[in-house]
């Protein structure tokens, strides 16, 4: 109460009248806009709603990037943008949000919601906002005027809002100055606002990596403190986070953003065993380099091979102390249960993972007709790429390995055959085979070099 006071007489952020600046300030265009999110804001208008886009198109449109999806928020309820739009569905339950769908698109249409400040204030407010002893918010559902969605969102230039019909970009923290400052700042106090939503703290050096901005001082004091946190955030929240970060065309910057704030503890351990080693680190930066640059190309990058990737260590350490009775599928899946304790990816990424690694040994097998069967398995780009990004990791042999296969994949049917080694392995494998399937999977792997 006290704060709330002081920061309403003293807070130079906490306005309640925007800045509203006209497009020769900003420079964002209405052409700019999706024209699913443009067809919304006119149909909310029309029926005499205030519909702005709002979040990380506004700002990445400031910045002259490309934004990744465009949202709406009106004061409109989530009922009456429902009645509006023929194809449109209420989800969330943490958020009530309305999705539109339009065409192949789908735009997120939120109702202005209140700040945590003036939450709870009437009756009819509890019940929709629960807030635990320690200041996490865990339902949200209180619908407020615009200048209280504005103090409720985390960094001052998340708060902007474009309203399509005039042009204008309104601005209640200072969000432009911000954003030409490069300057990430959480809105309000920012160990409050944290503990509401210890997430904002991935968010925080998720978007210092993406904007390359920098961390406002008194936003980053007290992330040390409250790291801890992240724990209570359900760990499928968590992975959906890491993901956007570990896919956001920014991952290797990101990830060291992470460590240097010593976020990753609960979700990524692994993390620090594999970069502070000069054998681990060079591959896990292979890794989130390429992944890197496939995104920021535009290609598909996926969030099985990014696992496959970070935890190829944690898999091969273990298959060192590989006990007798134990299949190499058995360590994979310990594995991937060890660590889904802390990042909860789900299962159905296993498969992939799984075949990514178990691909690695068979990438040796160079005789007879192994090669030309593991051309045609499904899987052989991912396990190739795996391969070749275990060379970049400064592994000569996965290095040499690759370079072989790539030109075994480019040759012609008699080329490739004058290409294959002798056959010397072919009994030894048979032998191997005839000892049973579990070890002969584990002989091969411990054939290869870790890298
Ligand atoms: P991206 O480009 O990654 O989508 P974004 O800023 O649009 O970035 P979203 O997660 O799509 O991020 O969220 C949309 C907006 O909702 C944010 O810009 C911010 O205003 C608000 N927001 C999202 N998550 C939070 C949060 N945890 N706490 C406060 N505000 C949030
Ligand atoms: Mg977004």
């Amino acid at each position: 109460m006290i704060q709330r006071l002081i920061r309403k007489i003293f807070g130079r952020r906490a306005s309640t009248v925007p800045r509203i600046i006209p497009v020769s300030q900003h420079g964002i265009h209405r052409e700019q806009i999706h024209p699913c999110a443009l067809k919304i804001t006119r149909t909310l208008r029309a029926e005499g709603f205030a519909a702005f886009v709002v979040g990380g198109a506004v700002r990445d449109l400031l910045l002259k990037k490309t934004p990744k999806d465009f949202d709406i928020a009106t004061n409109a309820t989530p009922d009456q943008i429902q009645a509006l739009f023929r194809r449109a569905r209420s989800i969330g339950r943490r958020f009530q949000i309305v999705h539109v769908y339009c065409g192949a698109d789908t735009i997120e249409v939120t109702t202005f919601r209140a700040s945590q400040d003036s939450a709870g204030e009437t009756p009819e407010d509890e019940g929709l906002r629960q807030t635990a002893a320690d200041g996490l918010i865990l339902r949200d559902n209180v619908f407020g005027t615009q200048m209280e969605d504005a103090a409720r969102r985390d960094f001052t230039v998340n708060a902007l809002y474009y309203d399509p019909h005039d042009e204008t970009v309104w601005d209640y923290h200072e969000g432009v100055a911000d954003a030409q400052k490069r300057v990430l700042r959480m809105i309000g106090d920012p160990k409050t606002r944290f503990r509401e939503d210890p997430v904002r703290m991935l968010r925080a050096a998720r978007f210092s990596a993406k904007l390359d901005f920098h961390i406002d001082v008194a936003t980053r004091a007290p992330i040390a403190e409250l790291a801890p946190m992240l724990k209570r955030i359900p760990s499928a929240r968590l992975y959906d986070e890491m993901m956007k970060l570990l896919l956001s065309g920014h991952a290797e910057r990101g990830v060291h953003q992470l460590r240097a704030e010593g976020l990753h503890h609960g979700i990524l351990p692994i993390l620090d065993t594999v970069l502070d080693d000069p054998i681990h680190k060079p591959f896990i930066h292979a890794v989130l380099h390429d992944t890197d640059l496939r995104v920021r190309e535009g290609r598909s990058a996926s969030p099985a091979f990014m696992l496959a990737g970070l935890l190829w260590f944690a898999f091969r350490n273990a298959l060192e102390g590989l006990p007798d009775n134990a299949t190499m599928y058995d360590i994979m899946d310990e594995t991937l249960e060890r660590q889904r304790k802390q990042l909860a990816f789900p299962r159905r990424l296993d498969g992939t993972i799984k075949e990514i690694w178990a691909l690695q040994p068979r990438f040796e097998q160079r005789n007879g007709a192994r090669p030309f069967r593991l051309l045609d398995h499904p899987r052989w780009r991912a396990g190739y790429d795996f391969l070749l990004l275990r060379g970049h990791g400064a592994d000569a042999t996965a290095a040499e390995l690759a370079d072989w296969w790539d030109r075994f994949e480019a040759a012609d049917d008699s080329t490739r055959n004058a290409m294959l080694l002798p056959t010397t392995g072919e009994r030894r494998t048979r032998r191997r085979r005839n000892r049973g399937p579990k070890r002969s999977t584990h002989d091969t792997t411990e054939g290869g070099q870790p890298s």
